[in-house]
């Protein structure tokens, strides 16, 4: 019999189990957003990244389908080719003017969007620094575009700083890469610092602001705008799929950026558009974000009241600001544990464990949303004190 070459799988599965790192896919039925239908109950939905509860909202959902009536479902074709329609161009025309920025172009995610965008910037003599917590989609575009990378650690600016007067005259373009709202930790990083920081050495400066657009700031542009820098970062990355409530990631910057990408971006080329209701969805949802700033009100004192109440019952929760409310428990089996006692109250908490995180930082990652009732952080919160581990 010849050897089965997949066998090597089995082995790595059965470490994963071993470690208790095993994870899998849980299908949810329907429900509004913040809730889903598991087993016959209502399970309360503290993992989504639907911020603004915007992707249940009849509004969202009418747009989507006069879209899908007009053009159909699916784009058929990369943008390049025939895949771009005028729900494309209108969307990123609205983000354009949203972001203040010349030009935006659309990609298939906000992953793509980092992929495609270092690749198309970057390449081998060339070198990229991000921050140790960066999202895995920078370093891999890191990674795709044969630039070498640098890593520092979480907010160390002095080590940057050196990092990059070591790696000035060796490399031939630089750029700094570094989410705006850190995923697991939902601390900002220090833009105003970083921006100055920059355009000392001639860099060019990438900030993804996946988790800040339509839900930091005062018109809800993001992190950068939050720390009152957003004109001075020449490459922001957002995405659709968070607070815009929809699917795909877009680059919002100059006129010559965007068209650089649009011509180099292997993503983009070589991928579907995304699909034109997806983009007419969105296109809604940033009108909402608009007209509608008492969501980033609400997101800011759930968060608020939700922090304060866990460190009173003694947990240890991070400063971060907006949705994202870190809750540290330092071993996996500890965040794993109380992870499925909140399941088994009916309440989908994430536990993220290493090598998402750092080691010794396992945590739970509550994601809050304006869907979320007062009743449903009641329900968090007396749960999370009452089975609090010793
Ligand atoms: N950047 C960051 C910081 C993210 O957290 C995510 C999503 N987890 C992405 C990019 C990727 O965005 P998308 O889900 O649209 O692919």
């Amino acid at each position: 019999m010849t050897p089965d070459p997949l066998s090597w799988i089995d082995e790595i599965s059965e470490q994963r189990r071993r470690l208790g790192l095993e994870r899998g896919l849980i299908p949810l039925g329907p429900g509004r957003t913040g809730r889903a239908e598991h087993q016959g109950g209502d399970l309360i939905d503290f993992a989504s990244n639907d911020y603004l509860g915007l992707s249940g909202d009849p509004r969202v959902i009418a747009a989507a389908i006069r879209e899908a009536e007009r053009h159909g479902w699916g784009a058929g074709a990369s943008p390049l080719v025939s895949g771009w329609k005028d729900a494309h161009q209108e969307l990123s025309d609205a983000l354009a003017a949203f972001e203040r920025t010349e030009a935006v172009v659309l990609f298939p995610t906000g992953y793509a969007a980092n992929l495609g965008t270092i690749s198309a910037l970057v390449g081998p003599g060339d070198a990229v620094f991000i921050d140790r917590l960066d999202h895995s989609s920078l370093v891999q575009g890191a990674r795709l575009s044969g630039a070498a990378l640098r890593v520092y650690p979480h907010g160390d600016l002095d080590r940057l700083v050196t990092a990059l007067d070591r790696g000035r005259d060796r490399h031939r373009r630089i750029l700094i890469a570094t989410d705006g709202v850190f995923s697991m930790d939902g601390d900002l990083a220090p833009l105003p610092e970083l921006v100055g920081i920059a355009e000392r050495f001639g860099a060019m400066l990438l900030v993804d602001e996946a988790h800040g657009t339509g839900v930091l700031g005062p018109d809800g542009r993001g992190a950068a705008s939050a720390l009152g820098v957003a004109d001075r970062v020449p490459i922001r990355v957002g995405t659709l799929s968070k607070a815009l409530g929809s699917i795909g990631g877009f680059v919002a910057g100059s006129r010559r950026l965007v068209d650089h990408l649009i011509n180099h971006a292997p993503t983009l080329i070589y991928s579907t558009a995304l699909p034109a209701p997806a983009a007419a969805a969105a296109r809604r949802a940033l009108r909402i974000v608009v007209e509608e700033p008492w969501r980033r009100d609400r997101i800011q004192e759930l968060g608020r009241r939700l922090r304060d109440r866990l460190r009173d019952g003694g947990y240890a929760v991070p400063e971060s600001t907006g949705p994202i409310v870190p809750v540290l428990l330092g071993d996996s089996a500890s965040a794993v544990t109380l992870s499925l006692a909140l399941r088994a109250e009916r309440m989908i908490v994430p536990a993220i464990r290493p090598p998402t995180v750092p080691r010794g930082s396992a945590r739970l990652r509550i994601g809050l949303s304006t869907s979320h009732l007062d009743s449903d952080l009641d329900a968090l919160v007396d749960a999370m004190v009452r089975l609090k581990p010793r």
